[in-house]
C-alpha cells in the first residue's frame, strides 16, 4: 500500500524531472506556446519542494491539498489551474485514508483527470495534458483489472502516456494558447503531454 512517505516521494521526484527537463519543456512551449510552460512548473514545483520541507503533511489528502493549492498560487498560466485542479481532486479523492492501496491509486489518477476536463474542457485530439493524462489512467485501470500489480500497471500508464504524448506531435490544437496557431501548430510535441508524462514516470518509480 501507499502512504504519505511515497506519495511524498512521487512528488518530490516529479519535481526532480520538472527541474531536470525544463528547457525541454520550455523549448517545447516555444514553438507553440510562449515558452514558460518549463519555467512555470519549475517554478510552481520548486515552491512545492520548499512547502514539503517544512511541516510533513500528516495524510495523503493532507499532501496533495498542500500541493494543488501551492501550485494554483505560484505556476499561473493555463497549466497552474489545471494541475492545481487535478491535486486538489486526488486529495479529495484520498479522502482519510492513511493509505491507499492500487484500486485507490487508480482512483485517484481518475480524479486527476476528471479534475483536468472539468477545469480546461479538452477531449481527445484536442493536443492538451489530455492525450496524455487520459489513456494512462485508462492503461492502469486496465492493468489491475488484468491482475498486474501496481508497480507493473504504473509502468503500462508511462509507456501509454508515451505514445498519447508522441500522438500530439500531429494534432492541431484546440485549446490553449497552441489553439491561436490553428494549423500551423501540428508538427510540434505538446508541452503540457510531455510534463504529464514526468508526472506518470515520477509515480511508477516511487509507488511502486
Ligand atoms: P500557458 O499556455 O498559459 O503559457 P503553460 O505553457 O504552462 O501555460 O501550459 C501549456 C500547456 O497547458 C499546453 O501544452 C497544454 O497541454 C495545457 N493546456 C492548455 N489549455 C488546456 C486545456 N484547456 N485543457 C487541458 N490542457 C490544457
Ligand atoms: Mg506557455
Ligand atoms: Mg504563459
Amino acid at each position: 500500500t501507499v502512504g504519505t512517505p511515497a506519495l511524498t516521494a512521487w512528488i518530490r521526484e516529479f519535481a526532480r524531472l520538472v527541474a531536470a527537463n525544463r528547457d525541454l519543456l520550455t523549448e517545447l512551449d516555444s514553438a507553440i506556446g510562449d515558452a514558460d510552460h518549463g519555467a512555470n512548473l519549475d517554478r510552481g514545483m520548486t515552491a512545492v519542494r520548499k512547502a514539503l520541507d517544512g511541516e510533513e503533511p500528516g495524510t495523503p489528502a493532507m499532501l496533495l491539498k498542500r500541493t494543488g493549492m501551492t501550485l494554483i498560487s505560484t505556476v499561473g498560466g493555463a497549466s497552474g489551474p489545471l494541475y492545481g485542479t487535478a491535486f486538489l481532486r486526488m486529495a479529495a479523492a484520498a479522502g482519510d485514508a492513511g493509505t491507499l492501496d492500487a484500486g485507490d491509486c487508480a482512483r485517484m489518477l481518475r480524479a486527476a483527470l476528471d479534475g483536468v476536463v472539468a477545469r480546461g474542457k479538452a477531449t481527445a485530439g484536442d493536443k492538451t495534458m489530455y492525450d496524455a493524462l487520459a489513456p494512462a489512467v485508462d492503461a492502469l485501470d486496465a492493468a489491475l483489472a488484468a491482475g498486474r500489480e501496481l508497480g507493473e500497471a504504473l509502468k503500462a500508464a508511462v509507456r501509454a502516456a508515451e505514445e498519447g504524448t508522441a500522438a500530439t506531435i500531429p494534432m492541431i490544437a484546440r485549446k490553449g494558447r497552441a489553439s491561436y496557431l490553428g494549423e500551423r501548430s501540428a508538427g510540434h510535441q505538446d508541452p503540457g503531454a510531455t510534463s504529464v508524462t514526468l508526472l506518470l514516470t515520477a509515480a511508477a518509480t516511487a509507488l511502486a
